[in-house]
């Protein structure tokens, strides 16, 4: 017994399965993982997970997701400008982000949309760039990865004027609660639960996880951000995917292996995977 006390904790088992899983939006960047970006992407590989999406934060920063793309078949990327970064948005970076859209690693456009949380970028900034990019998301018949915080009424807005009916996409790191879901229904887009989901103060996120629809449910870690709950206080990384959906199914009454192949084939649905 003392000698055992003294160990340091375990760490906590990944529960993953070898049926496999999806990271729907993670940032497997250098400029968070360094020297260690291979092993981080060789372990969720070990993990299961059968592929991830890593979306831009800025479209200028696209050439190190097409290096990771063409080094990683199973990493598919998005190209698009975040909120945050939304003061940079022009004509010319709109031609940028429109000359890239139909190759084929780019599986979606985003990450984009409204965050009135930080406003880092003034709010007209955020819109008009936004608006730009639900654009060439219908244009060019892509999914829309939706970054949203505290902007529910702008975003619904947004979308439902300029792509309801001929846009898909998904609220990434769903961070609303049942209020927002008949919205988001009406869209019929997609929720992507973060490791958000996993802590005891999300009541609003775990309220609202059972009651997405089935074919509507994503999962993501945002990583290197939001580890889930057992992780917590570690750098969060593509595998720890699991410990989010583990949460979820639990959430939703279900066993990880009943949950898990229907969020791979929501997953690629949505992005269109092979
Ligand atoms: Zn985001
Ligand atoms: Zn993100």
């Amino acid at each position: 017994m003392g000698s055992e006390s003294k160990q340091a904790k375990e760490p906590a088992k990944i529960p993953s399965l070898a049926s496999g899983i999806i990271d729907s939006h993670s940032h497997v960047m250098k400029e968070y993982f360094g020297e260690e970006q291979d092993e981080i992407i060789e372990r969720a590989f070990a993990e299961n997970l059968q592929a991830m999406v890593n979306p831009a934060v800025t479209v200028d920063g696209m050439a190190e997701l097409f290096d990771l793309a063409a080094r990683y078949p199973k990493i598919h990327i998005a190209i698009g400008q975040h909120p945050h970064e939304a003061k940079d948005w022009d004509e010319a970076m709109a031609q940028r982000l429109e000359a890239v859209l139909e190759r084929p690693q780019v599986v979606a456009v985003g990450e984009c949309g409204l965050d009135y949380y930080y406003n880092n970028s003034l709010r007209d900034q955020q819109l008009l760039a936004f608006g730009a990019q639900i654009d060439l998301a219908v244009k060019y018949d892509k999914p829309i990865i939706v970054h949203c915080r505290d902007a529910w009424d702008d975003a619904f807005e947004l979308l439902s004027s300029r792509g309801r009916g001929k846009l898909r996409g998904v609220f990434h790191c769903f961070t609303g609660g049942p209020e927002q879901l008949p919205a988001v229904n009406d869209l019929d887009f997609y929720v992507s639960f973060s490791g958000i989901l996993t802590y005891s103060s999300a009541k609003e996120i775990q309220a609202a996880a059972p009651l997405v629809p089935e074919n509507r449910l994503l999962v993501e870690t945002d990583c290197p951000f939001l580890s889930p709950q057992k992780v917590r206080g570690k750098r969060n990384e593509p595998a720890f995917v699991w410990f989010t959906a583990e949460k979820l199914a639990a959430l939703r009454g279900l066993e990880l292996q009943e949950l898990a192949p229907r969020l791979v084939a929501n997953t690629k649905e949505l992005f269109r995977l092979a």
